[in-house]
């Protein structure tokens, strides 16, 4: 039978960059198969050990930087300023957070059994490695999502098996390169490559699923991983919005609007793809939102320009369809709205629109585009209501001088993350949790929890001294009970009255 391949191009100027086999069922579980044989002698390293290797790979993907970013801008199409500064600038900070804390995250922990009679047994709760996880990826950070999901895994002592996008498979390649160069041991880190059919082998193999990408994929990847009862994460889609007050900052505003809306192309799960701004400071916020946004320069991979292409021709007509559905309706574009025509590939101009209403998809569905919709509100509550009137749960920012101080506004919004005078910056630390809530799925990335959902918690109790034979063994006797029921009454009722009472009949029993 003839070999199934996957052709990736350069979405800014079509050409073809390679072809690929598709990995089948079989070839995944093989990759699964070799995954769990070097996983059994890596689950026996130490933390500091691991921590070496990834010390030396990120020594090597900086030596590599360079190739690195002709991988990324030629699959994704995105400025090389881009591919220096959002993936390889925080994989390589993250990294070092996972090399330093991995240990302390995943430490043994000894527990102190509150029950009197418990004290007699030593209670630990440890982290036990998973096995093989699968992770499966989008097409947004390419490497991010791969190689940055995979590494928290394999400090955790698991091996990974990666399905990267179809569109964007190269960087995700490249990664097992690097890792084999670092020293990790062969099988360790495993890339296959494949459409949703490969995920889904995946699915039936693995010990766990980390995914990332659309709602309505990770619906069905949860489905298909009930049928094993495997542990997934789902990090999925956002809607975020961002609210501005009438006491922001508005230059900063501005800059943390365009920034958030607009890099990678908007299309990053936490880009700022809703505005809400207090009336009295809406024009002259949209003033500068228009001001910068025409300033910036779009175009190919150099690094003199801020927006690049986006990855597919698929987002592209989403992104249209949603921009002419808004117009159609009452919208205004005050810039951009419209495709480049002045490249080939797949290049949408930054858009700014504004007299958009709650109803629009431009307001309701992920967008994952450069397009900014700018809606006026009354009042801050008003601002709340909209921003939590959406099915998603990522994140949120909020800007405004008087919410730095007090960030009850932030406890009020239905995400994940909020950021206060500021946009997108939860991502890039890597300290910190970050989760979502609603149909943007459940699953943290980063932080202690990160590490541990790829972990078992087990818990392991030592009896250490006391009688050799346990109240609650066999056999029973009408004694034992009475002695059972009077301790109930001694330990769990309330007052000290009838706690006495409880210890007296226990005595007398
Ligand atoms: P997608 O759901 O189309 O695809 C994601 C991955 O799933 C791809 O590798 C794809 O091949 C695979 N897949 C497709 N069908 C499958 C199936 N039936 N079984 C198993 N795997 C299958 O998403 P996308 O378009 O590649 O990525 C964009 C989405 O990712 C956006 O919604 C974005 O918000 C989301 N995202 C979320 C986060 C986060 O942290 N929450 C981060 C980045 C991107």
């Amino acid at each position: 039978m003839k070999t199934q391949t996957i052709v990736v191009r350069n979405p800014g100027t079509l050409e073809q960059i390679a072809e690929l086999a598709i990995a089948s069922s079989d070839d995944v579980a093989a990759a699964v198969a070799r995954a769990r044989k070097a996983q059994t002698i890596w689950q026996a390293t130490a933390f500091s050990e691991r921590a070496k290797l990834l010390y030396r790979l990120r020594d090597l993907l900086i030596d590599e930087q360079d190739k690195l970013a002709d991988i990324l801008t030629a699959e994704t199409g995105r400025p090389r300023a881009e591919a220096y500064g959002n993936e390889l600038f925080y994989l390589c900070d993250a990294i070092g957070v996972w090399a330093k804390k991995s240990a302390e995250y995943l430490k043994p922990e000894t527990i102190r059994a509150h029950f009197l009679l418990m004290k007699t047994k030593k209670v630990v709760s440890t982290y036990v490695p998973r096995g093989v996880i699968g992770i499966i990826s989008p097409w947004n950070f390419p490497l991010t999502l791969t190689l940055g999901e995979a590494l928290p895994a394999v400090m955790a002592g698991n091996a990974v098996v990666v399905k990267p996008s179809e569109l964007t498979p190269l960087s995700a390649l490249f990664g097992t390169e690097i890792m084999a160069k670092a020293g990790f041991p062969e099988n360790l880190f495993q890339v296959v490559v494949g459409r949703g059919e490969t995920g889904e082998a995946l699915i039936d193999h693995a010990d766990m699923i980390a995914f990332t990408g659309s709602v309505e994929t990770g619906k069905h990847v949860m489905h298909r991983a009930a049928e094993r009862l495997i542990p997934v994460s789902l990090e999925l889609g956002g809607k975020d919005p961002m609210i501005v007050l009438k006491d922001a900052d508005l230059e900063r505003a501005a800059g943390a609007c365009v920034w958030g809306a607009l890099m990678n192309c908007g299309q990053a799960c936490t880009s700022v793809e809703r505005v809400y701004v207090e009336a009295p400071v809406y024009e002259p916020f949209v003033d500068r939102i228009v001001a910068r946004v025409r300033a910036i320069r779009q175009g190919a991979s150099a690094d003199e320009v801020e927006v690049g292409c986006l990855t597919s021709e698929e987002q592209l007509k989403k992104i249209e369809s949603q921009v002419n559905e808004a117009v159609g309706r009452g919208a205004k574009a005050l810039t951009g709205g419209r495709r480049n025509p002045n490249f080939k590939g797949f290049y949408y101009e930054p858009t700014v629109l504004v007299d958009v209403d709650p109803n629009m998809g431009v307001m309701r569905e992920e967008t994952f585009g450069p397009v900014i919709p700018i809606m006026k509100v009354k009042d801050a509550e008003e601002a709340l209501r909209l921003a939590n009137d959406s099915r998603y749960g990522l994140s949120a920012s909020i800007l405004s001088r008087r919410e730095f101080a007090d960030s009850r506004l932030a406890e009020r919004l239905e995400v994940g993350a909020v950021c206060i005078n500021d946009s997108l910056v939860n991502f890039i630390i890597p300290d910190a949790p970050m989760s979502g809530t609603k149909n943007s799925g459940f699953g943290t990335r980063h932080g202690a929890e990160g590490i541990r959902k790829y972990c078992l918690q087990k818990t392991i109790v030592t009896h250490r001294f006391g009688p050799r034979e346990e109240k609650p063994w066999y056999p029973t006797s009408a004694k034992k009970s009475a002695q059972i029921r009077h301790l109930l009454g001694l330990l769990c009722r309330s007052g000290w009255r009838n706690k006495l009472r409880a210890f007296r009949s226990l005595v007398s029993s």
